[in-house]
């Protein structure tokens, strides 16, 4: 079986190397060189955060997440001598409010992933002596770690070019499906090309909703941009992730921290700004001051494909027997990633799934016909 692939971040690598895992072909496009985008600039934490503001689906795809990466990387490390470094630091969270919820949520979900203890100062100082002094306590979530994404993506890109079975075509936009009764025959791509396949997934992130005119449907899923800065600390100097006002620290245990993320809806614009660099730069100083003693060495934005509720299309597309979905996953498509691609081939090769995958059927798209009707009689 051959099944073309339209976009190479983490959604539409790791479905490829599902899909040559089981035997079958891929061939995979992207408008840019793959990896690039979102999966590159997001932070890599390998649990939403927080868990409770989330739907359970986010969540279910989500513990999976770590395991997976880690059974990826034993096996993909030989192959391309890249460690993509699942990072075990557990992950401080300072926000008072949350505190009673978060525990309660680790108690009910008894998730060993999202174990959960309160800590008072003494205890704090001991797991992170970094940490500020006017921060007297926090939760801790000693099992939750960071996946260094852009030495993920370069190992994935790696293997799959050495595979017999993969074919990349990069540089490429994919413009159009040419379909014949219920059935993508092809895709049109921007150099005047079509490529035929067996079966074809749309993982395409930020960039989703353009499949909403032609196949007649509301994708609502749009961009959102994040920006990132990066000190560069000495080795293994932060021992714990950290998390307040929806901003965090990522130690990297080369020194690197990502500090992070900003949500704005400015299109497509990937432009870093002064004033939300300046915003993370003092939030993160308020969690951990000794970092004013290092340099910045790095800025950027990326583009995450929001998505309503951040529940991901997962599945076979309306009304089209071949074509099927895995974009959508906002803030969370690292973690999601694995068990997103995992549940994807299950479908596409009718094989028993991990999950239940009700929830993520591309089925609740609404037509734009209906859409349209809504709006009038409204
Ligand atoms: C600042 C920031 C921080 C984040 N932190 C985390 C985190 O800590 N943990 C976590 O789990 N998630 C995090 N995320 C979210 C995560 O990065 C995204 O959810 C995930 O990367 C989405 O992956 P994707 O493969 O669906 O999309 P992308 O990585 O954006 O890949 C989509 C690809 O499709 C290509 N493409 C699109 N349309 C076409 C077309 N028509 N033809 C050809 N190619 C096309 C694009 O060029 C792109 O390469 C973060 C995101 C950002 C921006």
């Amino acid at each position: 079986m051959h099944i073309a692939i339209i976009g190479a971040g983490i959604s539409g690598l790791l479905t490829a190397l599902e899909l040559i895992e089981q035997g079958c072909s891929v061939t995979i496009f992207d408008q840019q060189a793959a990896g690039k985008a979102a999966s590159w600039a997001g932070g890599g934490i390998l649990s939403p955060m927080y868990p409770w503001r989330y739907p359970q689906p986010v969540n279910d795809l989500a513990k999976y997440g770590k395991g997976l990466y880690q059974s990826w990387n034993e096996k993909l490390q030989p192959i391309t001598s890249i460690d993509f470094e699942i990072h075990e630091t557990g992950m401080l969270i300072f926000d008072e409010a949350d505190f009673e919820t978060g525990l309660n949520y680790a108690a009910a979900y008894n998730e060993p992933m999202q174990h959960c203890e309160y800590l008072q100062q003494e205890q704090l100082e001991q797991i992170n002596p970094r940490v500020s002094e006017q921060l007297t306590q926090a939760i801790y979530f000693p099992q939750i770690a960071n996946v260094r994404n852009p030495r993920l993506l370069k190992s994935i890109i790696a293997y799959l070019k050495q595979h017999a079975q993969v074919e990349f075509i990069e540089n490429t936009w994919i413009n159009h499906f040419e379909i014949h009764e219920h059935h993508v025959q092809s895709i049109g791509a921007s150099n005047g090309h079509s490529y035929k396949a067996d079966h074809f997934v749309i993982a395409t992130g930020a960039w989703s909703e353009h499949w909403s005119q032609q196949l007649n449907l509301s994708i609502p899923v749009e961009p959102v941009q994040g920006q990132m800065l990066l000190f560069k600390t000495p080795e293994n100097w932060l021992p714990t992730m950290c998390m307040n006002e929806v901003m965090y620290l990522i130690p990297r245990t080369d020194g690197h921290i990502v500090c992070g993320s900003s949500m704005h809806h400015l299109g497509f614009d990937k432009r870093p700004s002064t004033q939300v660099q300046q915003n993370i730069y003092k939030t993160s100083l308020a969690m951990v001051p000794e970092l004013a003693d290092f340099p910045v060495v790095k800025q950027w934005a990326g583009l995450r494909p929001s998505s309503p509720t951040g529940v991901p299309y997962i599945g076979k597309m309306p009304d089209l027997n071949n074509l099927w979905a895995n974009f959508g996953h906002y803030r969370n498509g690292l973690c999601m990633g694995p068990a997103s691609a995992q549940l994807l081939r299950q479908l596409m090769l009718q094989q028993p799934s991990t999950v239940n995958p009700a929830a993520y059927d591309p089925n609740r798209l609404i037509p734009n016909k209906e859409l349209s009707r809504t709006l009038q009689t409204v």
